[in-house]
């Protein structure tokens, strides 16, 4: 581990809105937008230092050369002026945002605009624009999850410290997601990357769910860790230095040239989560923001519908073509300009059926759930 001070650099980038063609099903963003590059708190396991995403040759610069991007409220204010409603990826409040506030200042641009955000963080410092989340719920709705991976009471609790140990301890995110949770904002847990070895016992995931409920979080969502290039021999250096017991077990799952886990039973963890979320009364899956009032509001709740059915169909290790009969009308759903309401209240199900990748079959399941839909329910 190393102290050594941490050097900012200030620059305009032309643009600052990544944008795709649709919201994605985990966390329900279309769009991202962050002010810095690099990290203060120095995740070790993090996949920002993957080429693809790191603008440093020297991966330890990653979280003691942090660049930033000063324009990032005005370029997001610009890019946002014509961009469809969908909700934006955004928010970073690691240590340079106490000096820089240019998180603040895009969350005022999303409150300005009217669009929903999402925002996932370590820091318990996110709760200074608690005003202001507050605000951007109330029209357009906000969530945010707190990146959590163990319980301070888990057997591996001190190691995974070490593996995070620039960030603020878990303790205080759960306290910060109990007052998030105070305000009206739908708060949870993103439990990503669970680590091999350190956090993938099923102990430590029923307590962070148990955790997570106990402090007002509604949700948790996890995945694995992925490990890619300059990442993976930045990583595999800490567990060669720090953690030399672990260094066969990743060696195994993680050999040359992958990128997942191999041979990863990720559907048994996936099975734990939602058990332990069950019978703590939440839930796996993020709440979608969809903003009151909305078009298209509509649609986007029956194809968050869709994309929970598909993943339990997921869970439940159906065939793949009924997987894909989910996830092409749930696109298909997504990428309409019409209010598919308005599309049934005027044709019934001959109108659902001629939507492109709908069908027969898949015309029924959507009407069922556009008639249970609550668009405005996050
Ligand atoms: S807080 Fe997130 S972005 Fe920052 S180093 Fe950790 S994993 Fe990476």
């Amino acid at each position: 581990m190393t102290s050594r001070k941490t050097t900012f650099f200030s620059y305009k980038p032309k643009t600052i809105l990544n944008k795709h063609k649709r919201a994605d099903h985990w966390f329900w963003t279309r769009y991202s937008a962050y002010p810095y590059l690099g990290c203060q708190h120095g995740c070790e396991f993090c996949y920002c230092r993957e080429q693809k995403y790191s603008p440093y040759d020297d991966p330890t610069d990653f979280s003691h050369v942090i660049k930033v991007k000063e324009n990032a409220p005005e370029l997001l204010r610009r890019a946002l002026k014509n961009a469809p409603l969908d909700a934006i990826f955004t928010g970073d409040y690691q240590p340079a945002e106490r000096k820089f506030e240019l998180s603040r200042r895009m969350l005022e641009v999303c409150l300005e605009t009217g669009f929903p955000v999402f925002v996932l963080e370590r820091n318990p410092g996110v709760l200074r624009d608690l005003d202001l989340l507050r605000a951007i719920h109330e029209k357009a709705r906000a969530v945010v999850a707190f990146s959590i991976i163990s319980t301070p009471d888990s057997k591996n609790y001190d190691r995974v410290c070490q593996m995070e140990h620039l960030a603020p301890p878990a303790k205080k995110r759960f306290d910060a997601m109990q007052k998030i949770a105070a305000a009206g904002i739908p708060v949870g847990v993103s439990m990503m990357p669970i680590l091999p070895g350190l956090c993938d016992d099923a102990a430590n995931i029923e307590a962070v769910v148990r955790w997570t409920a106990d402090h007002g979080g509604t949700f948790v969502l996890a995945s694995g860790l992925t490990l890619s290039d300059q990442q993976k021999e930045y990583f595999f250096g800490v567990l060669r230095a720090r953690f030399p017991d672990l260094l066969a077990l990743y060696q195994t799952l993680y050999p040359p040239k992958s990128y997942g886990q191999i041979g990863s039973n990720w559907r048994k963890t996936a099975l734990l989560i939602r058990a332990a979320c069950v019978k703590a009364g939440i839930r796996d899956r993020i709440p979608r923001p969809i903003v009151p009032g909305e078009k298209r509001a509509i649609n986007k709740h029956v194809v968050e519908l869709l994309a929970d059915q598909l993943y339990a169909m997921e869970l439940n290790a159906e065939p793949n073509h009924r997987l894909w009969m989910y996830r092409k009308a749930a696109w298909a759903i997504e990428d309409m300009a019409e209010n598919i309401g308005l599309i049934h209240r005027v044709m019934g199900l001959k109108g659902l059926e001629q939507i492109p990748d709908i069908g027969q079959e898949m015309g029924m399941i959507v009407e069922r759930l556009i008639l249970e839909s609550n668009p405005n329910s996050t």
